[in-house]
């Protein structure tokens, strides 16, 4: 009913600028008409997309997470390489590997994340493997495994081009500073009440009004510039707590993250979590004593109970969200299924297969068809 003819140019509001709402008005701007509403200025300041390090690590993640979500996570790498590929300017994007390592005393844990690893594609490493890879890094290492095909991009660069595309775009309308609610089949924007064909409902963890089982999973993460420091790939150091991650980034900048707490709690960054990301990166490699700080920063992930995303469609309106730690992973994925809905195409069953809770139509009696 609400599918694209080829004759009338469909009205599509996307609710949210973040990863999924850029993503989203890039991938229909050639089909319809749409209206793009954020709190922000534009800037993404206040999204998850904005602080994530956008480490694209289906292996890695794999330790704690399904089956489902390191397969389709290599789907996405792949779909990342057209999508990145198809941008007007080039985006730092990466397939180095990523290189997880652990002082003696943490090595049962890095023992305990190779057997939780849902795959064999990685290469364990001693001391001469790891100075191979990273030669800069701290000798006392005599442990790691190497995973070669994991990846990695410019998440705020993204965001950039992004805008710019959709900005210079005459199919989209783009309203920053709203504050855009979903009413009934409707969208409420500042208050007024506007009607769409289709709404799409890419607000994070600002759904939750209208999702009871979505919640925020505090992560703290530090921007650090280090002209001292050469890494060629994201680093994963073991924490008796969470694994600590250093990314690196174009112009010897590094995204050193993240904490991981149930926590929604939205104040900045601890004292206690600052000390222990700064003390793992100094540890790793002693020429980030001289970095500047430029900027340790705190967010929510959104996420549901299984902390795996989800399409939920109900009329009109589709809720695209629970991207929880996974949202630069996963995101092509949700993107792929929406569209297809949109156009009216069949969406690829395999999705589903892999993650059987990832799409949702409400038939009114909240039939659940995957
Ligand atoms: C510290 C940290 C590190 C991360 N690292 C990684 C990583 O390495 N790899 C990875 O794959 N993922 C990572 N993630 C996860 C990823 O960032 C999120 O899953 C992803 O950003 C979720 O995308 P989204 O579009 O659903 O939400 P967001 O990116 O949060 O965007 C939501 C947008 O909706 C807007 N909005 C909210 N409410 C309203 C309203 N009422 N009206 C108008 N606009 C509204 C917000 O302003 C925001 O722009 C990380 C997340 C964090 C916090």
């Amino acid at each position: 009913m609400h599918a694209i003819s080829e004759n009338v140019e469909p009205r599509i509001a996307i609710l949210g600028a973040g990863l999924l709402g850029r993503l989203m008005a890039y991938h229909l701007k050639d089909h319809a008409k749409v209206f793009l509403y954020d709190k922000d200025q534009g800037d993404a300041k206040q999204s998850a997309a904005y602080l994530a390090a956008a480490m694209l690590a289906p292996l890695a993640e794999s330790a704690e997470s399904s089956i489902g979500v390191m397969r389709l996570g290599e789907y996405c790498l792949e779909r990342w390489k057209e999508i990145l590929a198809d941008l007007p300017e080039s985006v730092f994007f990466q397939q180095n590997g990523s290189l997880l390592l652990a002082f003696e005393q943490d090595r049962s844990s890095l023992q305990n994340m190779q057997n939780n690893l849902k795959a064999r594609n990685f290469q364990k490493v001693d001391s001469q493997g790891i100075a191979n890879l990273e030669p800069e890094i701290n000798q006392r290492f005599q442990v790691g495994l190497f995973l070669p095909d994991e990846g990695q991009l410019d998440n705020r660069h993204l965001l950039k081009v992004l805008a710019k595309v959709l900005q210079n775009s005459k199919s989209v309308n783009w309203q920053t500073g709203v504050d855009a609610q979903i009413d009934g089949s409707n969208v409420s924007i500042n208050g007024l009440k506007n009607s769409f064909d289709w709404i799409l409902d890419c607000r994070g963890l600002g759904s939750k009004p209208d999702q009871a089982d979505l919640r925020g999973v505090r992560g703290e993460v530090i921007r650090l510039r280090a002209p001292d420091v050469n890494l060629h790939r994201p680093v994963r150091l073991m924490h008796p707590r969470y694994p600590i991650y250093i990314a690196p980034k174009p112009n010897h900048e590094f995204v050193v993250g993240a904490t991981q707490l149930e926590s929604e709690d939205q104040r900045k960054a601890t004292v206690r979590s600052t000390l222990e990301l700064l003390s793992a990166c100094f540890s790793v490699h002693s020429g980030f004593a001289e970095a500047e700080i430029l900027s340790n920063e705190s967010g929510l992930r959104p996420a549901y109970l299984d902390n795996e995303p989800q399409m939920r469609v109900s009329g009109n309106v589709i809720s695209l969200n629970g991207l929880y730690r996974h949202g630069y992973l996963l995101s092509p994925l949700l993107v792929d299924m929406c569209v297809a809905h949109i156009l009216d195409e069949m969406i690829n069953p395999y999705f589903c297969e892999q993650m059987p809770h990832i799409l949702k139509i409400d038939s009114g009696n909240m039939e659940v068809l995957a």
